[in-house]
């Protein structure tokens, strides 16, 4: 139950003076709380991006071009708009440095004549335009009389906006949420770490950053952001390390692996480990003989044989007598692990099956049975795995694939399948260690920090769109001396089925340039469809695939060597890397073309420059995460992941690894977090809607 202190602010916006069904509609859009209602906390921590100085009054000749002043003035004369005249309708006035005009468009004459009468003395306040030597303001944004000065806000928040819902209104609001935030809010921050920062407390700090007066203090500002985001950082380190203290619960059991089915996939293995993959593997079998449950994060970029570590841990769940679960995020993926791994299990002596949507009937039943009565020893399949039907005799090790897709719910389901359930993650995207923290808490991680050995380095270049037709020739010649190439089509923003209709346009064409050996696959594809046309290509029945970005993520056709990324602009460089990971995976050198439309802003140069000159993906990361910041370079936003409403992983990096060490101090010596800030941590929880964590507390 959520302490009661913070009700106020867990009501729903509509609650708040002023805030009537219209404003709500708008303010659902600008809050983006989700499914949920926005409630009045979120309208607190939608802070202000900037603020306006109004206090500048240097008169009216003296106003500099495009600035925002405060003018006294006196009101002349009025000139309305004549009938069928676009011109808008002007309201003059004068101090004793000159004369202004304000214009206003469809405004109504009897409101102007009221808040304007000739004569009067006012305080008009907004941008000032020169124009052919002479100064307007079209509608100031506040026009207050003389005795109304205090009015008048001197200094302004500028909050982000949405269309229909104006400054003045969010100010409104953001003031009654204000008067509404409930005294007496215990502190969750150590005494000691507020006064060494200098930092206000948290209501303080809200009052801070959303007030309307004085703008010096930048200082009391940034020390405001910085304890905000720091609490939000605090609660999700909390709950991460909650989740994880729970998962990690000894399951009592060491899982010894014989190393007998190991030992017959190293032999019939076609290459041998690299020695990343061999320590990757020792370290998951130490976790395995340990009686406390395995918590570990395999980071590995493109290519580095991920999936190698996974069947050799699942081989060991076997040895041990446990069943192996590996989730991946499409169908697609799910089939080609099976391909990978099946002929390696089977001649291990171990039995391998898929389960995902698709399975039906007879075969479905034939595998939940096989799930059910233990004969199946691993499992790869989609998050169908972990639906309600599906049950195991005794699953030990859960494997997910492209972790940064799932949630933490499906993270949670995970561990309901089994007793004492081990897992085991595995990202493709070679993630920062802030965000690794941020997102997954202190997991143990072990890094796969080399390619196999015999990889060829991969040409990247750049090529402007307008050499399509040079480029399509020289493929020609590529495809003729037997090489296999992807062709990724433009991302288009507006719908799935425009994508669809450029990369179906894009494969008539190329089939015209090169005929009939070009394949199709996008995302809209049935299941079926999608893997003939990926069996056509692995095959060599095509050579070229033309593709939308289905193929994104772990597609692995070894001996493809050339990738074409159309609109290369488009992509962001974690997506980039990702699909120029899927070549260079053979002993043949690999090229990337990035087919780019110019002219490239700045940002878009940046990336297109950084893929250029390095394949090492923590560096491309690293740099990601600089130019875009970290809610879109895991695509967090959309999957429903940890994202931060006022934190920013790229910018707060040494406050998460501050708030990891006082997540783990704290729980070291309240694990129930029953003490005094214990509770008050509780309320924290609460406020930055980890409360599923607080439910983990009671459900012991
Ligand atoms: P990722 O880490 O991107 O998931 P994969 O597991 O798909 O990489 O492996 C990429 C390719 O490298 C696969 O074709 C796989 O068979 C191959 N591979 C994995 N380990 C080795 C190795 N030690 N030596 C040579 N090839 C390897
Ligand atoms: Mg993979």
């Amino acid at each position: 139950m959520r302490p009661e202190i913070l009700n106020p602010l867990f009501r729903p916006v509509t609650a708040l003076k002023g805030v009537g069904p219209r404003l709500a509609a708008l303010f659902d859009r600008l809050l983006a709380s989700g499914d949920r209602e926005p409630v009045v906390a979120d309208l607190l921590f939608h802070l202000p991006t900037g603020r306006i100085d109004r206090r500048t009054q240097p008169g009216i000749a003296r106003s500099p071009q495009g600035a925002v002043v405060t003018l006294k003035v006196r009101i002349d004369r009025h000139e309305p708009q004549r009938r069928g005249s676009r011109a808008p309708y002007r309201v003059f006035a004068s101090d004793e440095t000159g004369e202004i005009a304000l214009p206003f468009f469809h405004a109504k004459a009897d409101w102007l004549e009221r808040e304007l009468p000739v004569d009067a003395i006012r305080y008009v306040s907004g941008k000032v335009e020169w124009f052919n030597g002479r100064p307007q303001m079209p509608h100031p944004d506040y026009i207050v009389p003389e005795e109304d000065f205090a009015s008048l806000p001197l200094v302004e928040p500028v909050y982000p906006l949405t269309e229909g819902l104006g400054q003045k209104a969010i100010v409104r609001a953001v003031a009654a949420a204000l008067e509404s935030l409930p005294r007496g809010l215990p502190e969750w921050q150590d005494a000691a770490w507020l006064e060494a920062r200098n930092w206000p407390s948290f209501t303080d700090a809200l009052h801070c950053l959303h007030r309307l007066e004085a703008i010096e203090g930048t200082e009391a500002e940034a020390a405001a952001r910085a304890r905000l985001a720091y609490d939000e950082l605090l609660a999700n380190q909390l709950a991460l390390a909650l989740v994880r203290a729970r998962l990690r619960r000894p399951s009592g059991e060491a899982r010894l692996p014989t190393g007998e089915h190991t030992a017959r996939i190293t032999a019939a293995l076609p290459f041998a480990l690299t020695s990343s993959q061999q320590a990757a593997i020792a370290d998951v079998a130490k976790d395995l003989a340990a009686p406390r449950r395995m918590l570990r994060l395999i980071q590995g970029d493109v290519g580095s044989g991920k999936t190698m570590v996974a069947l050799f841990a699942m081989a060991m769940a076997a040895e041990a007598g446990g069943q192996a679960a590996m989730m991946a995020p499409t169908e697609l993926l799910a089939r080609q692990h099976l391909a990978a791994i099946g002929p390696l299990a089977a001649a291990a002596g171990l039995k391998a099956a898929v389960l995902t949507g698709r399975e039906r009937g007879k075969e479905r039943e034939a595998v939940l049975a096989g799930l059910a009565d233990g004969s199946i020893d691993i499992v790869v399949g989609t998050h169908a795995l972990f639906q309600g039907e599906v049950a195991f005799r005794n699953l030990t090790l859960a494997v997910v694939d492209e972790q940064h897709r799932f949630g933490v719910h499906q993270r949670l389901a995970l561990s309901t399948k089994g007793r004492g359930t081990d897992v085991l993650v595995m990202t493709a995207t070679p993630i920062p260690r802030t965000l690794v923290l941020g997102l997954f808490g202190d997991m143990d991680v072990s890094k796969l920090t080399e390619k196999p050995a015999g990889r060829k380095p991969i040409e990247t270049r750049t090529i402007p769109s307008e050499r399509l037709g040079e480029l399509v020739a020289r493929l020609a010649s590529a495809l003729d001396a037997g090489q296999k190439a992807y062709w990724v089509c433009p991302l288009v923003e507006e719908s799935e089925e425009s994508d669809l209709a450029a990369a179906e346009g894009r494969r008539e064409a190329l089939t015209q340039a090169l005929g009939p050996r070009v394949g199709l696959v996008h995302g809209r594809m049935k299941p079926a469809e999608k893997d003939a046309a990926m069996a056509d290509f692995r095959e060599g029945r095509t050579r070229l695939l033309v593709a939308t970005t289905v193929i994104e993520v772990g597609v692995d056709v070894p001996d493809a060597t050339i990738m074409v990324i159309e609109h290369a602009e488009r992509f962001g460089l974690a997506q980039l890397h990702q699909l120029r990971g899927r070549v260079g995976r053979g002993d043949k050198p690999s090229t990337c073309l990035l087919v780019y439309r110019p002219p490239l802003g700045l940002t878009a140069q940046a990336r297109l420059k950084i893929m250029r000159d390095t394949e090492d993906g923590f560096l491309i990361a690293e740099e990601d995460l600089r130019l875009r910041g970290e809610g879109e370079l895991l695509g967090t936003r959309q999957s429903g992941m940890a994202s931060f409403r006022i934190a920013d992983l790229s910018i707060d990096g040494d406050l998460v690894e501050a708030a990891r060490d006082d997540a783990r101090l704290v729980l070291a010596t309240d694990p129930e977090l029953t003490s005094p800030r214990g509770e008050a941590l509780r309320t924290l929880l609460y406020l930055f809607r980890r409360d599923e964590a607080v439910r983990l507390l009671r459900s012991g």
